[in-house]
C-alpha cells in the first residue's frame, strides 16, 4: 500500500518590520517604533537571507510583518527616510520590490503581512505563488483589544478578495485566545463558505496558542488565553474534517506541538520548514530537522512530501502568480509537488 502523504515547503521567513498598528496580547513579535529592538529590514540583510535560502534549496520567501505601521508616526520618524531612500512610501510597495528580488534569487514569495486592500492584493497577486491572512477566529475575544486589524469582518472580506484575484490561500484558526469550541466551528464554516464561493483555500492551519518570553500579555496582563492541550487539538482537527471539504489541507506546525499524534487524526501538511531562519512569530520554538520528520513520517506510514508555497492542486490548474508562473513550472513535477531533481540549490538569475 502506498504511503499517505504528509506535505511541507521548504521555506526562509521574512519578517520585513515587527512593528504592527495591532497589540494582540498573545504576539511576542510586534515592537513599538519606538522600541529599541523595532526594525525595518534593509534590502541587502533581505538579500543575504534571500541568498542563503537558495543555496540550502529553499523555494519559498514568506514576507510575513505587522500590519500598517505607517499608521504610527513614531514608524514615519524612524524608518520613513529608510523607507523613502529605496523608492517607497509604504511597506506593502517596499514588499513589491522585495517580491521581485525573491523571484530573481528563485525563490517563490508568499506574503502575509495582515489585512490588505484590494489594490494592494491586486498589486502583490502576480508577484505571488500564493498568499495568506490568519483568520484567527470570528470571536470578539479581549485578547484582540486595541488591534482594528483583528476585526472579523475586515479579515473576511480580505480572504472573499484573494478569492475574488483567484489568489491561492492559506488562512487559519489561532487555538486557545479566549475563543471557544462553537467559535471554532463558526470560523471554519466561515472558511468553508468562501471557499465554497471562489475555490482558493488551499489550506487551513490549525494553530496553537504557544506562550514565548517577549508576549504583550506578560506586560499588560489581557487576554483571556489558554494554551490548548493535545485533546483541545484533536478536537478541533476533526472537526476541521468534518466542516472543510478534502480539497483543502489541514496544517499543523510540527515546532509547536509533536505532528504524528495529529496526522493520525487529519493533519495532511506541516506548513513551511526552514532549514535556514527561525519561526520569528515563536522564536523559542525551533523546528524540527527536515530529515528527521521524514524518517518519523516515513517509519509510521507516511510520505513526507515537499511541496511549493502553492499547493499541488493549485499547480497543476495553474492558479499563481502571473510573474511566478515560470518558476513554478520550473520547480513543480508533474504531479505538482517539487520536483525531486531540483532539490538542490536553485541557480539564480542574479
Ligand atoms: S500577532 Fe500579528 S497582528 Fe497581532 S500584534 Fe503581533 S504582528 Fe501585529
Amino acid at each position: 500500500m502506498k504511503n499517505r502523504p504528509i506535505t511541507y515547503s521548504k521555506n526562509v521567513f521574512i519578517p520585513v518590520t515587527n512593528v504592527c498598528r495591532n497589540k494582540c496580547a498573545y504576539c511576542g513579535f510586534r515592537r513599538m517604533a519606538e522600541h529599541k529592538d523595532a526594525f525595518l529590514l534593509t534590502e541587502d540583510a533581505i538579500i543575504f537571507v534571500l541568498k542563503r535560502g537558495a543555496e540550502a534549496g529553499c523555494t519559498e520567501a514568506m514576507f510575513a510583518f505587522g500590519e500598517s505601521p505607517e499608521q504610527d508616526p513614531e514608524f514615519i520618524k524612524r524608518f520613513g527616510k529608510q523607507l523613502n531612500d529605496v523608492g517607497f512610501k509604504t511597506v506593502v510597495e517596499y514588499t513589491e520590490h522585495l517580491c521581485h528580488l525573491a523571484l530573481d534569487y528563485g525563490l517563490l514569495p508568499h506574503v502575509n503581512g495582515g489585512v490588505l486592500s484590494f489594490g494592494e492584493l491586486e498589486k502583490l497577486a502576480p508577484l505571488n505563488a500564493s498568499m495568506g491572512l490568519m483568520l484567527e477566529t470570528t470571536a470578539a475575544v479581549s485578547a484582540h483589544r486595541d488591534c482594528p486589524g483583528k476585526n472579523p469582518t475586515a479579515r473576511l472580506e480580505m480572504i472573499e478578495n484573494a478569492g475574488k484575484l483567484k489568489i491561492p490561500f492559506t488562512t487559519g484558526l489561532l487555538i486557545g485566545i479566549g475563543e471557544t469550541r462553537s467559535d471554532w466551528m463558526e470560523s471554519l464554516q466561515a472558511i468553508q463558505r468562501l471557499h465554497d464561493q471562489y475555490g482558493h483555500i488551499q489550506e487551513v492551519i490549525l494553530q496553537n496558542y504557544t506562550p514565548n518570553s517577549g508576549q504583550e500579555n506578560r506586560i499588560r496582563g489581557i487576554g483571556d488565553l489558554n494554551p490548548p492541550t493535545k485533546a483541545d487539538m484533536i478536537d478541533v482537527i476533526l472537526l476541521a474534517k468534518n466542516i472543510l471539504t478534502p480539497d483543502i489541507s489541514i496544517q499543523a506546525p510540527p515546532n509547536l506541538m509533536p505532528p504524528l499524534e495529529l496526522t493520525r487524526y487529519g493533519v495532511t501538511d506541516l506548513g513551511g520548514i526552514s532549514p535556514v531562519t527561525i519561526d520569528y512569530i515563536n522564536p523559542e520554538s525551533a523546528w524540527p530537522k527536515i530529515e528527521e520528520l521524514k524518517n518519523l513520517l516515513g517509519s509510521n506510514g507516511y510520505e513526507f512530501k515537499e511541496r511549493l508555497p502553492v499547493h499541488p492542486r493549485y499547480v497543476k490548474k495553474g492558479w499563481c502568480g502571473a510573474e511566478t508562473r515560470e518558476l513554478v513550472e520550473k520547480l513543480a513535477d508533474a504531479d505538482g509537488y517539487r520536483k525531486t531533481e531540483s532539490c538542490g540549490p536553485l541557480s539564480p538569475k542574479k
